[in-house]
């Protein structure tokens, strides 16, 4: 199943290039009062709802999606977690060129650990990455993006995908300098998720994906799943080593070799064997005094 968040907050049940518009099954999530929570409400439902859901879009309009504007899948995610340097081939380029070291000590991710973007930072494929730091390389970032269904703590590598809900594409788009990963990476729009979540059950092995991120037909990014360092099992493993994954937790798993700097105007066309595909604009100046 896929299923898409669209327009003014709809949840969509994504069939071909057709979007169900099935968000009459969230009026079930139950209301809370402050304080809220840990995780994304609709994740944490999601095993519950999830038959009532598909039932609905056997019926539900349909609309065609290339009419809808796609949001983030997840609305509130507890956290985005990022895998430094997660792919060898990456971690050679980054090790090579000072553009992209700032002559910083690069560990590889068994010494790094991972590091966590802002929430804020997240936005849907519709939306557009605003880069506004002119005296700064901005740079792409393709990923896959691992989104937890049930929470854990200290989760064995053996029972790894049992947590996962699904997956999506991610963008982890980062300032480069010598400032600590979570201050480069957390910058307003700078998390781009979707188009959609494919559950679990749709993706035999997460760590067999090819994917690719191209800007005007050229190839910047271009690699499969099976060159991850720590793969999808051995990263929530590693994260919920150090804090409980809750439904709706967001792992961004690293990017491969390729990276390269954007600039307003550009378009970012990122593709995933197993889920689709995202197009996302990138913009200069954005008022937002
Ligand atoms: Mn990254």
């Amino acid at each position: 199943m896929r299923f898409c968040r669209f327009n003014d907050n709809r949840l969509g049940v994504v069939e071909g290039d057709q979007v169900r518009d099935v968000s009459t099954v969230l009026e079930e999530l139950p209301s809370y009062r402050w304080p809220f929570p840990h995780g994304d409400v609709f994740m944490a439902h999601f095993g519950e709802l999830r038959p009532k859901t598909e039932a609905l879009a056997k019926t539900a309009p349909a609309k065609p999606l290339s009419e809808v504007k796609l949001l983030s899948p997840i609305a509130n995610p507890g956290k985005i977690i990022g895998a430094p340097v997660n792919y060898r081939a990456h971690l050679d380029e980054v090790l090579d060129d000072s553009a992209l070291h700032h002559g910083m000590k690069i560990k590889p991710i068994a010494e790094a650990g991972v590091f966590l973007k802002a929430t804020s930072s997240l936005i849907g494929p519709s939306d557009a990455i605003v880069v506004d730091w002119p005296d700064r390389r901005t740079d792409h970032e393709i990923e896959l993006a691992v989104v937890i269904g049930k929470r854990g703590f200290r989760i064995r590598e053996e029972e790894a995908l049992d947590h996962v809900a699904g997956y999506t594409i991610g963008l982890d788009m980062t300032i480069r300098g010598p400032e600590e990963r979570s201050y480069r990476k957390s910058l307003d729009t700078f998390s781009v998720l979707g188009p959609w979540l494919v559950t679990a059950d749709e993706i035999a092995d997460p760590n067999n994906l090819n994917f690719e991120l191209t800007i005007g037909g050229e190839t910047r990014q271009k690699a499969n799943t099976n060159m991850l360092i720590f793969n999808v099992q051995k990263l929530i493993e590693f994260a919920s080593k150090a804090y409980t994954l809750y439904p709706g937790d967001v792992i961004m798993t690293g990017t491969p070799e390729g990276v390269a700097p954007v600039a307003a105007g550009d378009i970012l066309h990122a593709s995933f064997e197993g889920i689709g595909s995202i197009d996302v604009r990138v913009v200069g100046n954005w008022d937002r005094r």
